[in-house]
């Protein structure tokens, strides 16, 4: 070939990497790899072994161990025995060890981009630019945050023993995602790998060991969803940390339902790409390039749902077309690729079947005649157009490189079509017009938002989803607090077992001379008094067994009608932070003109002393103070991440939340719950302190002479336990806390697994309402809240 024959056809030839050292590592360990605990590998033994293949050619790669519970115990013991002295060597140590393990990546790069490209079957290009170069950052940015931990996050301390669980389309990246932030933070880690891809974390914690990284710090068990299973199963183990399909998900909710474990997860997508019609087309149908055939579109938040605006649909799909048409396909190793092959022969059946499914129900299928390689799982490029928003391929989570197209006339119809998904991991929007584009950012129900671009990452910018796309972010501040917890916390002790030998009873108990004052209280829904739909009421007594009035008994339909009307007040989300700091102050004004009505409830009703009755009301007048001087200062940040451009983190509420109240300090723990709530622009529905109802059913008229608007805070008065059960089961709930018997945090965790609502619960530790470290501030304002970090290129 000449040299004209190229530059006339701007062909080129394959640019193979070198694949040498990654296979003399392997050779290496050609007996297969054992489990890295305590900061070796065990021996391997014969009949634990699983085979793991190279997905371009379907050959086999190396020998590794199926994990069993035992395994995990001993990792779990190692981890276990390593963490205090971990924590112990304080924040400028684990500083020192995390810089090590990022330059200790950044030695390595090539071998780690080689490796993963041969297990995953991504292309070298991906590995080397984009993973490797990541996880190096990822590891530097948390070696930050360990510096400044004793400063930062003073009020903190770690979760404790990790176990992590991590799938195969970016194992080395899911790896240095989840552990950089734990082990920054004092804690120490299991993590788990995904069976299709176990190498590079066994590669990863291998060289660890060689940077000096103390043995149980990190532990690598390999193996299929069993040890996973068992992971997650374990007693010893503080938290879980899961990236995967929602499926599996749902069930680690279940299992850890009550355990006392936290939990975050990272789980699908089906991210719309929307296209307005003033967009920069060749910009955008680049954008599309990196939305849905990076890593061969299996990524969790690709962009999947590609929307344009129907002016210029035609010609977009006829230049989306022609670009692929110039995607090549090959062998991973081949830098000059944009596709790989698949993970594995039951990926790529699982893609044609939902690619026949999308034809079957009517879509148009278009696939370019590139060249794909012969053995493994190559999949071509694949665009359906015709597709309707609720049609199997326009809903389904595919996970591979197949885009599914609609229209929109209209800004709301793009919003409609956006946001009709269960998912809500992230976003791309593309128009020239910054007013538009900032418009619907915040509109989307997603996670992450890219305007004119997508699929950009940064360790600083908190990543992660909202819905069925799990709950809780990796990366920045918010990332860190997802590995710690306020040590107020957990200075909890379980509560009495009985509410009237609380820490209220302990204030200064005298049995209150006044007659208990007979009434029946209705519920307060839409910002009225409703009767209860049954009808029915329940007898309310007093600490000391008299009767003390009566309140209504609500049922399943009462809390429908709350949950309805309190998204009927969706519009409090949007107000402004003054209006919602106003509000809050003149709550307190009002409540403070009642406070000697309500000192005296609490006193009839609970048995305090008159003082510490009064302690109650100020301590919630204070508290609701507090939120107001919250509401317009707990604001989001603005992150410079290595481009040009900004990422601005928001902070957003998280929509209708369903409040369970415990019994004790019954007016100040109802306003404690509900006042960050209603501050950072959620709508409640609050169940009161089954035993002490009587001071929320006073406090309507609080609510009725304050401004607040209807719906925004609707109170059903009755068993908490069914109560909650509804709440927590109810689709249009997005987050349920549950305070009180240790049986209400299992209930709310393991009925929130419906809609993956999220979940704050005690698990049966009484905090001290009056103790404002505990009870006030930001950890809470954090539960009440979500990020979403939009990014922002900028230039020409
Ligand atoms: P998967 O849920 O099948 O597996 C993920 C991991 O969980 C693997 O390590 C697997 O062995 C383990 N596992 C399986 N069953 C388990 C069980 N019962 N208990 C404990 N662990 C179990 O998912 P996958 O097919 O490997 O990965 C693809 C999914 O991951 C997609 O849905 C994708 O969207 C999602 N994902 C999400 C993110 C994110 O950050 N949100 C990132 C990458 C991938």
């Amino acid at each position: 070939m000449s040299v004209s024959h190229y530059f006339d056809t701007m062909d080129y030839g394959p640019a193979l990497e070198s694949d040498l050292d990654a296979r003399a590592w392997l050779a290496r360990h050609s007996d297969g790899f054992g489990h890295f605990i305590g900061g070796a590998f065990t021996p391997v033994a014969s009949g634990t072994l699983f085979d793991t293949q190279e997905p371009a050619t379907g050959k086999l790669l190396a020998h590794v161990t199926q994990g069993t519970p035992a395994d995990i115990d001993a990792a779990v013991a190692a981890a276990r025995a390593a963490q205090a002295a971990w924590f112990g060597i304080g924040g400028h140590a684990r500083a020192r060890h995390l810089y090590a393990l990022a330059r200790m990546v950044q030695r390595h790069a090539r071998l780690f981009a080689v490796l993963e490209a041969l297990d995953n079957g991504k292309p070298v290009r991906e590995t080397r630019d984009i993973d490797v170069p990541l996880v190096a950052r990822h590891l530097y940015h948390h070696a930050g945050w360990a510096q400044l931990q004793e400063r930062e996050f003073a009020d903190q301390v770690p979760v404790g023993v990790i176990g992590q669980i991590v799938p195969w389309n970016f194992p080395l990246l899911m790896l240095a995602w989840k552990i950089a932030p734990a082990l920054a933070l004092g804690n120490t880690v299991v993590l788990k790998p995904a069976e299709f891809t176990p190498l590079s974390a066994l590669l990863f914690a291998e060289l660890a060991a060689q940077a000096g990284l103390p043995p149980g710090v990190l532990n690598i068990v390999t193996g299929d969803g069993a040890t996973g299973a068992a992971l997650v199963a374990h007693p010893d183990v503080n938290k879980i940390a899961f990236t995967g399909s929602t499926d599996v998900g749902r069930q680690i909710r279940e299992q850890t339902a009550g355990s006392g474990k936290s939990l975050t997860l990272e789980l699908g997508g089906k991210s719309p790409f929307i296209v307005f019609d003033d967009a920069d087309i060749d910009a955008a149908i680049e954008g599309v390039v990196d939305a849905i055939w990076f890593n061969q579109g299996q990524v969790c938040c690709a962009g999947a749902r590609l929307l344009v605006q129907e002016g210029i649909a035609e010609d977009f799909y006829a230049r989306l077309k022609h670009r692929m048409g110039h995607l090549r396909a090959g062998t991973p190793l081949d830098k000059t690729i944009d596709l790989g092959s698949l993970i594995a022969p039951s990926q790529h059946a699982r893609v044609q079947k939902l690619v026949n499914i999308g034809i079957a129900e009517g879509a148009a299928c278009y696939q370019p005649t590139i060249s794909l390689p012969a053995g493994g799982s190559y999949f071509p490029p694949t665009l359906l157009t015709n597709v309707h928003p609720a049609s199997t391929v326009a809903t389904e989570e595919i996970f591979g490189p197949v885009l599914v197209a609609m229209t929109f006339r209209t800004y709301d119809e793009a919003l409609t079509i956006a946001n009709n998904s269960r998912y809500g991991l992230a976003a791309s929007v593309w128009s020239e017009t910054i007013g538009l584009a900032l418009a619907v950012a915040p509109a989307l129900k997603a996670g992450v938002v890219w305007i004119n671009s997508t699929n950009l990452f940064d360790a600083g910018v908190g990543f992660g989803g909202v819905r069925e796309s799990g709950y809780g972010r990796e990366g920045g501040r918010e990332g860190c607090y997802e590995y710690l917890k306020p040590a107020a916390w957990a200075r909890r002790q379980p509560r009495a077992a009985s509410a009237d030998t609380s820490a209220e009873t302990a204030r200064g108990a005298a049995a209150s001379q006044l007659p208990p004052v007979d009434r029946t209280a209705k519920l307060y829904i839409g910002g009225k008094q409703a009767r209860s739909d049954g009808e029915q009421s329940r007898g309310v007594f007093a600490f000391d067994g008299q009767p003390a009035g009566e309140v209504g008994l609500g049922n399943r339909k009462d809390i429908r009608n709350a949950v309805a009307a309190a998204h009927a007040a969706a519009a409090w989300s949007g107000t402004t932070a003054h209006r919602r700091a106003q509000a809050l102050y003149y709550l307190a004004e009002n409540l403070s003109a009642r406070a000697a009505e309500f000192a005296a409830r609490i006193v009839a009703l609970t048995g305090v002393s008159a003082a510490a009755a009064e302690q109650e009301v100020d301590a919630s007048i204070s508290r609701l103070f507090a939120y107001g001087a919250w509401a317009d200062k707990y604001e989001g940040a603005v992150h410079v991440p290595p481009m040009r451009g900004v990422a601005l983190a928001m902070v957003e509420p998280v929509g209708v939340v369903g409040v369970i109240c415990p019994d004790e300090a019954p007016l100040l723990a109802f306003v404690s719950l509900v006042a960050p709530l209603i501050a950072m622009g959620n709508r409640v529905v609050v169940v009161p302190s089954e035993r002490y109802p009587l001071v929320a059913t006073d406090f309507y008229q609080v609510l009725e002479t304050s401004d607040l608007p209807g719906g925004v805070i609707n109170i059903v008065t009755g068993a908490a336990a069914t109560l909650l059960d509804t709440l927590a089961a109810h689709d249009d709930v997005d987050a349920v806390w549950a305070f009180g018997a240790p049986a209400l945090s299992t209930s709310a965790e393991r009925l929130s697994t419906g809609n993956l609502k999220r979940t704050l619960v005690d698990y049966g530790l009484a905090t001290d309402w009056h103790d404002a470290l505990a009870a006030e501030g930001p950890v809470w304002l954090r539960h009440a809240t979500q990020i979403k970090n939009v990014w922002i290129p900028y230039g020409e």
